[in-house]
């Protein structure tokens, strides 16, 4: 026979040291958080503040909002004060508006020390008003913008090039004692990115950013960060994650969500299990799938909702879920765990659904209150 395949569980989180990004613990076991960034521009501080309103309430933790302009840095303060999540100001090449951003309050900054090296001692200056102010500082090393010297030296941005990049950063803020820090180094080519976070893993116990960079147009992006987020974190690495996509921010942080409920590094709220539909199925599985997603969406507890084209495998699978449904004949027989409660007529499928959903949620709540 063949050999057994040992269940391989995700691996222990690798043991980081941990920083505060305002109220969010990153690194050090706290829960992996998810991060995107703004796409306003930040000086238009109500358009702003609007879309981080948004993507608070998709279930973003941190976001990141650029800051190329003078009129940007005179933003932050308004900003990181009326956010409801932390603020990460990022900055590139102007060491006056990472100060900028430190005074105003932001809950960390990204920015290279490599890029304001040539500034005399602006990176000592960094790294104290930094600590006198508790704000941490990110480390973002990307493809694109490798150090000269590493590019040279490797011919491209291979997994050590990168790696190494990010901890001769580290090197010039350690260099002033100032440890605060958490670390990115992104490449668009996961097979790349995945092997440079864990050489820079293995390398030093700082927590890591993920990021797949330039990921593309929303399906390729999500499928991209999926794979090496999936690849590094079942490995015990990371400690937050942005989903890097061409789409609105709102979207990275639904992909990013669905990734950590994917590895179980996150309670599962909605879990719809749908049949991919096949020559026997009764109803438009598609259909009623999404109806139903859509109908349940922003449900609080988690629900196990199965949506099964027939009655073939249906049954069992709805049987298995808080709440199923599986189809035929017209109709559909609504399974609360696993009891037939009701066989309705196939238009009143999605509706009794979302009924018997909210009636489970009332339910599980007032045991949640009273437990
Ligand atoms: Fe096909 Fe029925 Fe299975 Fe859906 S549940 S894939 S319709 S056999």
């Amino acid at each position: 026979g063949l050999p057994e395949v040992p269940v391989r569980p995700i691996a222990e989180r690798r043991v980081s040291r941990r920083i505060q990004v305002g109220p969010v613990a990153v690194g050090g076991g706290a829960p992996v958080s998810v991060q995107s960034m703004t796409t306003t521009r930040t000086s238009d501080i109500g358009a702003t503040l609007q879309q981080i309103a948004e993507l608070t309430a998709s279930g973003c933790q941190i976001v990141r909002v650029a800051c190329p302009t003078q009129d940007d840095a005179d933003a932050l303060a308004v900003i990181a004060k009326k956010s409801q999540i932390p603020v990460i100001a990022d900055i590139h090449f102007q060491p006056k508006y990472v100060f900028a951003a430190i005074e105003a309050g932001c809950a960390a900054v990204r920015v290279n020390p490599g890029n304001i090296k040539q500034f005399d001692d602006k990176v000592k200056e960094i790294a104290k008003a930094a600590k006198d102010h508790g704000t941490p500082i990110r480390i973002g090393v990307n493809a694109g913008s490798l150090d000269r010297r590493l590019l040279q030296k490797y011919g491209k941005a291979t997994p050590e090039a990168l790696a190494e990049s990010a901890l001769w950063e580290a090197s010039l803020f350690e260099e002033h004692d100032f440890r605060d820090i958490k670390i990115s180094v992104k490449h668009n080519d996961p097979v790349v990115m995945v092997e440079a976070y864990r050489q820079l893993a293995a390398q030093c116990d700082y927590p890591l950013h993920l990021g797949v960079t330039e990921a593309g147009p929303a399906f390729q992006g999500t499928i991209k960060s999926a794979v090496a987020f999936g690849a590094l974190l079942s490995q015990g690495i990371g400690d937050t994650i942005r989903v890097s996509l061409s789409a609105p921010p709102v979207e990275e942080i639904k992909v990013g969500i669905q990734i950590l409920q994917s590895l179980g590094l996150r309670e599962r709220r909605l879990e719809i299990v749908s049949c991919p539909s096949c020559g026997r199925a009764q109803v438009d599985v598609y259909k009623l799938a999404e109806e139903v997603t859509a109908g349940l969406e922003g449900m609080e507890v988690p629900l196990r909702v199965a949506v099964m084209g027939c009655v073939v495998n249906g049954p069992g699978e709805a049987r298995e879920a808080d709440l199923g449904v599986a189809s035929g004949n017209g109709k559909g027989q609504i399974f609360v765990k696993g009891e037939v409660v009701k066989t309705v007529p196939e238009s009143k499928i999605v509706e009794t659904l979302i009924e018997e959903a909210m009636r489970i949620a009332e339910q599980m709540e007032k045991d949640g209150a009273s437990g």
